[in-house]
C-alpha cells in the first residue's frame, strides 16, 4: 500500500493481516491492488482450478462426504475459520461453498481485512452485521440521514428486537462522547452520507471510541461499522481509516453492471464465525452465480470503471457549478466541497491519490412560485435524455438520476425526525461511463427546457 498522501492511522490499531496468496509468485512484493483484483490468488485452497484462466462457477447445492467421519470433521469444522492452506470441507451451499469463497478473500484482501462473509444483498449483510453483535437492551449510535432501508431496518424492526438506535452528530467529538453510553454496542454510519455526499471523520469517531472501550471486557467493545457502498474500496478503506468492521452492497459499484444483487461484512477474523453463524440461519446467502460475476467481472474491472466515472463527475459537478441556474452543487472534488480536507484524508485510492467519487448531488435556484422544478428538471430528463436514465441504484455503466426525496429517501421523509433533512429540490446523479461532454449536453437541454436559457 502506498503511503503517498497518508493519513494518520487509527490508534490502538495493527496493520491489516495480508493473506499471502495475494503476493506475487514466489515472495516478492506485493503487485498492485488494481492487479490482485484481476487475478485474486493464483490458486485458491478453496478449490483447485490451476489449469481454468477464469476461476470455474460452482453450482452445487450439496457437497459429496465420502464417509461419516469426514462428515463429522465438516460440521465441527464449520465456522472455525479457514486455514491456509488446508482446503475446507464443503457441506451445503448455505453454509460455505468454493467460487462465493473465493470471491470472499477476494474482497477482504480489496477492504483490508482478514475475512469478508458475503450475503444476497447490501441489506442482508447490514442486517447480519448488527444483529451478530448487538442484542436486546443494546443500542446503536447512528447518523440522521441513512440509506433509506437502514432508516427503516433501524427505526422499524430493530426496536422490535429490543436494540434502540439514536441518531446524533457523529462529527461532533464532545456530544458522541457523552452518548456513549455503556448500552452502546455500535456506532454505525455511511460515508459519504447518502444523499448529499456529506462526510463522517471516522478517525475522529475511532478515537472517540477508543476511550470508551477502553474499560470494557472485549465482549461488551463497541464497534464502529461503516457503509463503504458510495466510495467502494477503491476509493476508500475504512478498516485502514478506523473502523471495525465494513459493510457494503456488491450491487452498485462493485457489480457494476447492474445484474445482480449482493453485500458483504469484511473485518478481523474474530467476527467470522459469528456471520456464518448467522448466514446459515438467517439464509440470506449470496447464490454462487452472483458471487461468480462479481469475482469475474465486477471487482476486475473496478479501479477503470470507478477512475473513468470519477473524471466525468468532475467534469459535470464543474459545468452544474459553472451554471447560474444552480444553487449548489456538492462533489467533494469541488473546491467549493465543505469538508474538502476531511474528503483528501479519507477518500483516497489504492495508489494513494484523491479520490472523490461516482456520485454527485445538486438543487437548481429556487423560482418564485415553483417549488417543484428540481423535480420537473428530472421528469423532463426522465422522457428525454438519451444518456441519463431515472432509477434508483448507483454505480453501473449507464448514468443514473434521481429524486431522493420522493425516491430513496421516502422511508425518512415520509416519517421521523430526520424528514427536514433531506432537501425536496435535492437531485443525484450516479455517474456512468457515457463521455462527459454527451452527459453535458443532456443536462443543459434540460436546464434549458425548465427554466429557460441562462441569463447572461
Ligand atoms: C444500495 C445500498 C444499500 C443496500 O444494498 P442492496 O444490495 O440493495 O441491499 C445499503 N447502503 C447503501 C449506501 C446503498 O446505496
Amino acid at each position: 500500500m502506498s503511503t503517498e498522501g497518508s493519513h494518520p492511522g487509527p490508534p490502538e490499531s495493527t496493520p491489516p493481516r495480508r493473506r499471502k496468496a495475494h503476493r506475487g509468485k514466489g515472495q516478492e512484493p506485493a503487485y498492485s491492488e488494481k492487479t490482485h483484483l484481476i487475478h485474486g490468488r493464483n490458486q485458491s485452497d478453496r478449490w483447485d482450478y490451476k489449469h481454468h484462466v477464469v476461476p470455474p462457477l460452482s453450482s452445487s447445492v450439496t457437497f459429496r462426504l465420502d464417509s461419516t467421519d469426514r462428515a463429522a470433521r465438516a460440521f465441527v469444522e464449520f465456522g472455525k475459520g479457514h486455514v491456509e492452506g488446508k482446503p475446507p470441507i464443503y457441506i451445503y451451499d448455505r453454509l460455505d461453498e468454493p467460487t462465493r469463497g473465493m470471491l470472499e478473500e477476494n474482497l477482504a484482501y480489496a477492504e483490508e481485512g482478514e475475512i469478508g462473509v458475503a450475503f444476497a444483498s447490501g441489506m442482508a449483510a447490514i442486517t447480519a452485521a448488527i444483529l451478530s453483535w448487538a442484542r436486546a437492551g443494546d443500542r446503536v449510535l447512528t447518523c440522521p440521514v441513512l440509506y433509506g432501508c437502514t432508516y427503516s431496518l433501524f427505526h422499524n424492526w430493530l426496536p422490535r428486537f429490543g436494540i434502540e438506535c439514536e441518531a446524533l452528530d457523529l462529527n461532533d467529538e464532545e456530544t458522541l462522547s457523552r452518548k456513549l453510553t455503556p448500552q452502546v454496542r455500535i456506532v454505525y454510519f455511511e460515508t459519504p452520507i447518502n444523499p448529499d455526499l456529506s462526510l463522517i471523520d471516522i478517525g475522529l469517531v475511532r478515537r472517540v471510541v477508543d476511550r470508551a472501550n477502553a474499560g470494557r471486557p472485549p465482549q461488551d467493545r463497541i464497534r464502529i461499522l461503516v457503509d463503504n457502498t458510495f466510495a467502494t474500496p477503491y476509493g476508500q478503506r475504512p478498516l485502514s481509516l478506523g473502523a471495525h468492521v465494513v459493510v457494503e452492497s456488491l450491487t452498485k459499484n462493485i457489480g457494476g453492471f447492474g445484474t445482480e444483487l449482493g453485500g458483504v461484512v469484511v473485518g478481523p477474523a474474530e467476527i467470522e464465525s459469528a456471520l456464518l453463524g448467522f448466514r446459515k440461519d438467517f439464509g440470506g446467502v449470496l447464490s454462487t452465480k452472483s458471487a461468480w460475476a462479481f469475482l469475474v467481472y465486477g471487482l476486475p474491472t473496478l479501479p477503470v470503471r470507478y477512475r473513468q466515472q470519477q473524471e466525468t463527475a468532475m467534469k459535470v459537478a464543474r459545468f452544474l457549478e459553472a451554471d447560474p441556474r444552480i444553487d449548489k452543487v456538492r462533489y467533494p472534488g469541488l473546491e467549493s466541497f465543505p469538508q474538502k480536507e476531511l474528503a483528501r484524508r479519507q477518500m483516497v485510492d489504492y495508489e494513494g491519490r484523491f479520490a472523490p467519487g461516482t456520485l454527485l448531488y445538486f438543487c437548481l435556484k429556487d423560482l418564485p412560485g415553483d417549488p417543484h422544478a428540481g423535480q420537473r428538471l428530472i421528469d423532463f430528463i426522465a422522457e428525454n435524455s438519451y444518456t441519463m436514465t431515472l432509477a434508483v441504484s448507483l454505480g453501473q455503466v449507464k448514468t443514473l438520476i434521481e429524486h431522493p426525496y420522493s425516491m430513496t429517501h421516502s422511508a425518512l421523509t415520509c416519517t421521523g425526525d430526520s424528514a427536514h433533512l433531506v432537501e425536496p429540490g435535492g437531485i443525484r446523479l450516479s455517474l456512468g461511463l457515457e463521455k462527459g461532454e454527451d452527459l453535458i449536453r443532456d443536462l443543459k437541454e434540460a436546464l434549458d427546457a425548465i427554466l429557460g436559457p441562462p441569463e447572461r
